[in-house]
């Protein structure tokens, strides 16, 4: 029997956002410097933090009796619209066409420096990464977690409004925070054979050092039902692994990615079927770290090794294939009614020359794989994500010219959709050019 994720907001927990709206609206209340006071102060402000969870979900469930609109977030890590366009020409991303077709897509601007925590900690709050606190992988030398982030996220907002709120695989969602619904972890979760969490992947049965389901007792139900899946993808190899042997652990690296890539696919069809939620947000990050050192380029670029990037030039635009499958079975789930967004952090790009010399340039991930591709140019150039939006009141077909949406823009459009006044710390806006004029309920800013 599948986990009740039904249920509102149902477990003790400490309060997280001392600045959110639900705690200062519940209780003024200002933490001591003396230390004794401020235990106090702190169990307090728990308690009614638990008596506030209790209370504002069935305030909001009592408030509205008919259904809350239906929202699909896919995120794919570094997809890039350079790489997808010859796809689509060639038909051979017939999932993702249909989305443009019936939607409104573009590039997406991001933050300084894109990385995955950074953007993803940015899409869930619209404030700055210095603002948000998980400015990357590594924040003062422990791997960025959910108790770093010093705003609200979306889920929380959601959560507290009656919104039910599914997350699967979302990067920087480690350890995961208590929803009305579910959250199961994603990049950055740590565990076995990943004791860091950077760009690794345990099982789900090995994860150590927090909770990756919420509520617990899901995830006895995901390991009976799904299997052990790896949590994120898999780690690069290292250069000393390729030397000699690079067709075979090119080969041996692009299988395990599509193992991955197939155990997050029956995931997201068994949470879509078994529990859907009003708000949903699942995320694929394969594609990303194929880009970064399979990035299909030729001669002559800077980290051009044709030992390695001769070997496999179709794997990384073959991730955006596979991507459009994983799309399919989401779209199975997605009526005329739901909203579907499709988004990617950043895109990515080949490296370049002067980054040849610069130290910072083969630095990504680990710092030990044979890198051709990044995000975060040492010239500012920080390559945009893209966007593809679809649902009732969004305008068919349309193209976004320029960089008019950012991923600040993600929360406030989908807060929008819910009637959920914007908060005033987020810096983005609702990305009203998308919808139809005419459509009152969510063109209005
Ligand atoms: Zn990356």
């Amino acid at each position: 029997m599948p986990v009740d994720t039904s249920a509102r907001l149902n477990e003790p927990n400490e309060p997280r956002f001392p600045g959110g709206d639900l705690l200062s609206s519940c209780i003024i209340l200002r933490t001591s410097r003396y230390e004794g006071l401020a235990m106090v102060v702190r169990r307090l402000l728990a308690i009614f933090a638990i008596l506030c969870l209790h209370a504002v979900p069935l305030a909001a469930q009592n408030q509205s009796t008919k259904p809350k609109p239906r929202v699909v977030v896919v995120g794919v890590n570094g997809m890039e619209l350079d790489i997808l366009r010859p796809l689509l020409i060639k038909g051979e991303l017939p999932n993702l066409a249909t989305v443009i077709k019936n939607g409104a897509y573009g590039k997406l601007r991001t933050v300084p420096a894109p990385n995955c925590p950074r953007v993803y900690s940015t899409m869930f709050t619209s404030t700055k990464p210095e603002e948000h606190g998980v400015t990357g992988f590594v924040v003062g030398g422990i791997t960025a977690n959910t108790n770093m982030l010093k705003e609200e996220p979306i889920w929380s907002i959601l959560s507290k409004n009656g919104v039910t709120v599914g997350m699967a695989n979302v990067p920087a969602t480690f350890p995961v925070m208590p929803v009305s619904g579910y959250m199961i972890s994603g990049m950055l979760t740590r565990g076995k054979n990943c004791e860091d969490g950077v760009l690794c992947a345990p099982k789900l049965s090995e994860v150590e050092g927090g909770d990756p389901v919420y509520p617990k007792e899901m995830k006895a139900e995901l390991l009976k039902n799904v299997g052990d899946f790896l949590i994120d993808c898999e780690r690069m190899p290292a250069a000393g692994d390729l030397k000699g042997h690079e067709r075979e652990v090119i080969d041996e690296w692009l299988e395990r990615v599509q193992l991955i890539r197939e155990q997050q696919t029956k995931l997201f069809d068994y949470l879509l079927t078994k529990h859907p939620t009003d708000f949903t947000w699942m995320v694929q990050s394969c594609e990303d770290r194929t880009g970064h050192w399979l990035y299909p380029i030729a001669p002559f670029n800077v980290g051009y090794n044709p030992a390695i990037d001769a070997v496999r030039p179709d794997a990384f635009p073959h991730q955006y294939v596979q991507f459009d499958k994983v799309l399919g079975t989401i779209l199975k789930h997605i009526d005329d009614n739901t909203y579907l967004f499709v988004v990617s952090d950043h895109g990515i790009k080949p490296l370049r020359e002067f980054e040849e010399t610069d130290p910072h340039a083969h630095m990504d991930h680990e710092k030990t794989t044979p890198v051709i591709a990044k995000h975060d140019f040492a010239d500012g150039d920080d390559v945009p994500g893209s966007f593809f939006a679809m649902g009732p009141g969004i305008k068919h077909d349309l193209r976004l010219m320029g960089l008019e949406a950012t991923v600040y823009d993600i929360a406030p459009t989908i807060l929008h959709i819910y009637g959920i006044e914007q908060p005033k710390q987020m810096r983005g806006h609702v990305l009203t050019e998308i919808f139809e004029a005419s459509d009152k309920n969510v063109a209005r800013k």
